[in-house]
């Protein structure tokens, strides 16, 4: 990125009134601009930022190509990254252990069926973890009146959670690659927005209300890898 190149990035409109720029664990560059703003302007706003751009990518992870689904290959758990032990039984079922994530599965173990086994897996952990902590850090929210939103674990390429208006918390099924403290920072992040709908200082003082150490887990989330 020098002279007048600019990095290669994607627009994404919406009702919103400022520009933001978002840069994804994959190293692709986002701007989030509103509806009506001219081409010109988001190419000028890419531009300001450029050196932000180049010290952030360096920053940042080096992405890494996904890891295999055969047996041995390290796959992220946690924060942890550990081995896949696939083994032959009759029925599919699937184990995290602390030393291995345990898989079986009927042969042949075809890496399209040891991947659906795992991603059920790493669904049905989140559900009850992710549950967990919304039990943990919703007593709070009650008390001022919000109804308890209801879990939906999804998977999403561009964010770790959203809260809906229509009293859904969605939480990115990847939050289970990266170490628990980041995946709660999520939690109560959206939670949070029941009381604050944006991230201005009202926002901040409620974090640091419910996780006072928020800074470092969002910071050491946007470090982790994902595969
Ligand atoms: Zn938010």
């Amino acid at each position: 990125m020098n002279g007048d190149e600019l990095p290669e990035y994607r627009v994404v409109r919406s009702k919103r009134r400022t520009l933001e720029l978002r840069l994804h664990p994959d190293h692709s560059l986002e701007v989030r601009a509103p509806r009506r703003i001219r081409d010109a302007d988001i190419r000028a706003f890419v531009a300001s930022r450029r050196d932000w751009i180049a010290r952030r990518l360096r920053e940042m992870p080096v992405p890494a190509p996904a890891p295999r689904l055969v047996d041995g290959a390290g796959h992220l758990f946690l924060g942890r990254r550990i081995p896949l032990r696939i083994l032959s039984e009759s029925r599919n079922s699937i184990h995290f252990g602390n030393d291995a994530i345990e898989i079986r599965l009927p042969e042949p173990h075809s890496e399209e069926r040891v991947a659906r086994v795992l991603e059920e897996g790493y669904r049905r952990q989140a559900r009850s973890r992710m549950a967990d902590w919304i039990d943990l850090h919703f007593p709070w929210f009650r008390a001022r009146g919000h109804e308890c939103p209801r879990l939906r674990v999804k998977k999403m390429k561009t964010r770790w959670g959203s809260l809906s208006t229509r009293g859904y918390i969605n939480l990115n099924m990847a939050l289970m690659k990266v170490a628990p403290e980041c995946a709660e920072y999520v939690v109560v992040h959206e939670l949070c927005h029941l009381e604050e709908a944006n991230h201005g200082p009202g926002f901040q003082r409620l974090m640091d209300l419910h996780l006072p150490d928020w800074r470092t887990r969002r910071d050491q989330l946007n470090q982790s890898p994902l595969q």
